[in-house]
């Protein structure tokens, strides 16, 4: 298939070679044209702008840091709303909140294109291996379109209904949960160190009851503290729980737990933690502690 990727991050650059790989014509554009070598090297044609990236594409993916990120990718004369022909697909997997996925879907709509959205969990090393887990929503018969794509990037994709956003919204309340976790991970490190037990024997009868890779994955990085590079940016994890808390607003859902958190990952940048991976918000409770 003829496939556009647009954003070449952390993540957007892994699922563009896996993509590429599975011998799809693959055009990408990304803002800052340096990170575009390797994949133009492996065969991707560098495009000028995004609605080159856009046009004359069955589909299109976009992986991009933030709502604004997209929408300044979607919007303009060279943008991929203007680019993208009726009837093709444009795939959002950026983790964005419910009332832009909502706006983008109506603007998609207006010009009979399709939108899935399709956000994902796993890190810059699962979307290399090709092993993320995908959550997708929109018309069934476009996540069928997307299917070998999908099958190129992930081990599982999650359907979870017609309405796009709902996707995010998944997404968003997936985030809150594992960033629980890292604040169970940091309070517990920082009481265990205090009390001279090494963490490393605490998260090994973790390990055990909790049984889960992510548990296991964040476990590691706090307990070793490798927090550089940086896998998910603090202040992408700072963006997620304020989406989290815009929508828990809407409905009336008050999530004090998420309010809790959205605070400490905000100390943690201004105490210049947000290129750090977003598990350094354990040093917060670290230094709280005295250590
Ligand atoms: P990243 O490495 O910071 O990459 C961000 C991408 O967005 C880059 O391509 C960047 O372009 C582009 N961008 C930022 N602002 C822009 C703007 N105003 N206009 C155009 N392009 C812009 O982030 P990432 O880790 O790949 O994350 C991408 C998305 O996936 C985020 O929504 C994140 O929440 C989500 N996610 C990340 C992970 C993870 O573990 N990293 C896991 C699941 C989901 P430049 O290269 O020019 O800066």
């Amino acid at each position: 298939m003829k496939i556009g990727c647009i954003g070449l991050g952390n993540m957007g650059a892994a699922i563009a070679a896996n993509v590429l790989h599975a011998r799809h014509e693959v055009a990408v554009w990304n803002r800052s044209a340096e990170k575009a070598r390797s994949l133009i090297d492996a065969g991707a044609t560098l495009a000028a702008n995004p609605r080159a990236a856009a046009s004359d594409r069955e589909i299109v993916m976009t992986m991009l840091a933030d709502d604004a990120a997209l929408e300044s990718v979607l919007s303009g004369a060279d943008g991929l709303l203007a680019g993208l022909r009726p009837g093709a697909l444009h795939i959002s997997m950026s983790t964005i909140s419910v009332a832009t996925a909502e706006r983008i879907a109506a603007s998609h709509g207006a010009r009979g294109q399709h939108f899935l959205c399709a956000p994902v969990f796993g890190r810059p090393d699962a979307a290399a291996a090709a092993k993320l887990f995908i959550v997708a929503a929109g018309a069934a018969a476009d996540l069928q379109k997307a299917s070998p794509l999908f099958g190129s990037i992930s081990q599982r994709v999650f359907y979870v209904g017609e309405t796009p956003s709902a996707a995010n919204l998944v997404k968003l309340c997936g985030n809150f949960m594992i960033a629980s976790m890292l604040e169970t991970f940091s309070e517990a490190y920082a009481t265990l160190r205090k009390a001279g037990v090494d963490p490393h024997l605490f998260l090994e009868t973790m390990n055990a009851l909790f049984a889960s890779p992510v548990y296991a994955n964040y476990g590691k990085i706090i307990a070793d503290e490798t927090f550089q590079p940086a896998g998910f940016a603090l202040r992408l994890g700072l963006k997620d729980m304020r989406l989290v808390l815009e929508t828990a607003q809407e409905c009336t859902a008050p999530m004090p737990l998420a309010s809790h958190l959205r605070d400490r990952f905000l100390s943690a940048v201004a105490q210049g933690q947000g290129e750090l991976d977003w598990s350094s918000v354990a040093r917060i409770s670290a230094r709280a502690a005295g250590l």
